[in-house]
């Protein structure tokens, strides 16, 4: 190795302890900024926590001149600026918060040669105003934060960021940072190539978080799972997110009254408010946010324990990326996905109805990794860094299907029963209403409709209601029965319901598991 490098880890080094009090570079942060500092474009790939930032803010000291930083956030971008400028480092931002008189101070202090790193907006950053201003100065290294949002790949690919792809053309010598937590592998290809970036060095850190115990629940009242996990939780803090701002509202309101101090948080919601519910919650006087995605991205609290899904994410990266919020600290935190086929059927909806002919395969393509990841009986690790590129080569351990593997039964039986109710129903076959059937219950519409005097009637009832609604999603999920969307969601058979109806074939299922064990403990 060269003096040359030397001297830059070693001035690297000394601005770590200098600026930011630390005596040793994590893991990849010196491949990235050696890299960097040698003028190449880089791609950095690290779990969220795994010091993304440090990568350019080392540079940003070491080299002469300045840094721009991309980043799609304006708290996060006032976040940070305040933190540099604890620690004595010149910072500053631009972005659509600031008057007119502000700005002009900025682009005065940039002139003066005062500050290292400047923060922008993306959509600010190729308005020809300020390209032209600052073209004026040395730029020495751009920094592109959530670099997934530039792909449309990307599970949040952003109007804005498309445009970044110029900045080369703009400024050819000047390298390149990407940083994203959250890239799956054609993403990391596309942000390589949406960016222009020449050559480049890839760092592709490891996305496992072991600390993070994850746990999957077919969702069944979802709010009585959700209060008996938390429960479970002995006072630590966590977030629960849900799919949309109604639900939001409504499971805030029921875990209030349930006792659980917590409140809500999504786009809905006014600026002073969120940041009320935000601030709550980093002082820890809130034990529970309810949240669509609206709330994280530039969270800064590293003591959640754990991320409650109510509903399914719409993708892999969003799910990792959401879950990836607990155990910032690497103390032991937990994750719960609660699944319901009847979400993904809603979602997959959705998708078809909203969806521009270009989007639609790719959004299709990432919600049935998302489905194929809560459906598999295999680790639950093994199976999300998979799809990240990043192999486990042993079962973690630490996830609901290690530590309680599924106990495959044969389960004709039981299968029988819930296609035969179904099959003499005929339309009224919403899956609660099949489970009261099947369960004998004395409700009057079973009663007016004479659906009583059936015989599936009552022939499920020494099980739970729960059990029922998890042999359904299995029925569902190995193709017998189908969720009608046309028509209210109503279960209907499939072709291959016929063979086990009339006893010719067999099935296998997962014995219903019906609640987190509290008796597991978490492993890491
Ligand atoms: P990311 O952007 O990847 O989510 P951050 O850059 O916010 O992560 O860093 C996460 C935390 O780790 C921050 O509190 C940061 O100060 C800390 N950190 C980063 N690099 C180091 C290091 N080399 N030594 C100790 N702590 C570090
Ligand atoms: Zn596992």
């Amino acid at each position: 190795m060269s003096t040359e490098l030397n001297t830059l880890q070693e001035k690297s080094l000394h601005a770590l302890k200098q600026s930011f009090g630390y005596d040793s570079f994590r893991e990849g942060q010196w491949e990235a900024i050696s890299a960097v500092l040698n003028q190449r474009d880089t791609l950095v790939l690290m779990p969220t926590g795994g010091g993304k930032s440090i990568c350019y803010q080392i540079p940003a000291l070491v080299l002469e001149g300045l840094t721009l930083v991309v980043s799609p956030l304006i708290s996060l971008m006032q976040d940070q600026v305040q933190q540099l400028s604890e620690q004595g480092v010149k910072a500053a931002y631009l972005n659509s918060s600031l008057s007119k008189e502000e700005e002009q101070r900025i682009y005065k202090s940039l002139g003066d040669g005062d500050i290292r790193l400047l923060y922008v907006a993306p959509e600010k950053l190729l308005r020809h105003y300020f390209l032209q201003h600052i073209s004026e100065f040395d730029l020495s290294l751009i920094a592109i934060d959530e670099a997934h949002c530039v792909s449309h790949w990307g599970h949040d690919f952003r109007q804005d960021y498309r445009a970044l792809g110029q900045l080369k053309n703009n400024f050819p010598n000047t390298p390149i940072i990407a940083l994203t937590a959250t890239a799956d592998t054609a993403t990391q290809a596309d942000i390589l190539h949406q960016l222009n970036m020449h050559d480049p060095f890839v760092y592709r850190g490891g996305f496992d978080r072991p600390n993070i115990r994850y746990n999957l629940l077919s969702k069944y009242k979802g709010f009585d799972q959700v209060v008996s996990f938390v429960e479970q939780q002995g006072g630590n803090g966590g977030i629960v997110y849900c799919g949309s701002r109604a639900k939001v509202d409504d499971l805030t309101l029921k875990l209030q009254h349930a006792g659980i101090p917590c409140d809500g948080y999504h786009a809905g919601k006014s600026n002073d408010e969120r940041e009320d519910v935000q601030n709550r919650f980093l002082r820890d006087e809130l034990q529970v946010v309810v949240a669509t995605v609206a709330f994280g991205m530039g969270i800064n609290k590293s003591n959640v324990r754990f991320v409650v899904h109510h509903d399914v994410p719409r993708s892999v990266e969003s799910f990792y990326q959401e879950t990836g919020r607990a155990g910032r600290d690497g103390m032991p935190a937990e994750a719960l996905l609660l699944y319901d086929e009847r979400d993904a059927a809603r979602i997959k909806k959705w998708i078809a109805d909203g969806a521009t002919p270009e989007r639609f395969q790719i959004e299709m393509q990432k919600f049935d990794a998302m489905q194929a990841f809560a459906e598999s009986q295999t680790c639950r690790r093994q199976v999300l860094l998979n799809y990240f590129s990043d192999y486990l080569g042993e079962p973690c351990g630490n996830c609901d299907i290690c530590q309680d593997p599924p106990k495959m039964f044969d389960a004709t039986r039981q299968a029988q029963m819930v296609l035969s109710c179904i099959y003499r129903l005929k339309s009224d076959t919403s899956a609660q209403y099949v489970i009261d059937v099947l369960r004998g219950k004395s409700i009057r519409k079973i009663i007016d409709n004479q659906h009583n005097l059936l015989s599936t009637y009552a022939i499920g009832k020494t099980e739970s209601d729960n059990y029922w609604h998890n042999i359904i999603q299995q029925l569902i999920h190995q193709g017998l029965v189908y969720i009608d969307m046309t028509r209210n969601g109503i279960l209907q058979l499939n072709e291959s319901a016929r063979p086990i109806l009339k006893g010719e074939k067999t099935i296998e299922m997962a014995l219903p598991r019906l609640s987190v064990s509290a008796a597991k403990k978490n492993k890491y």
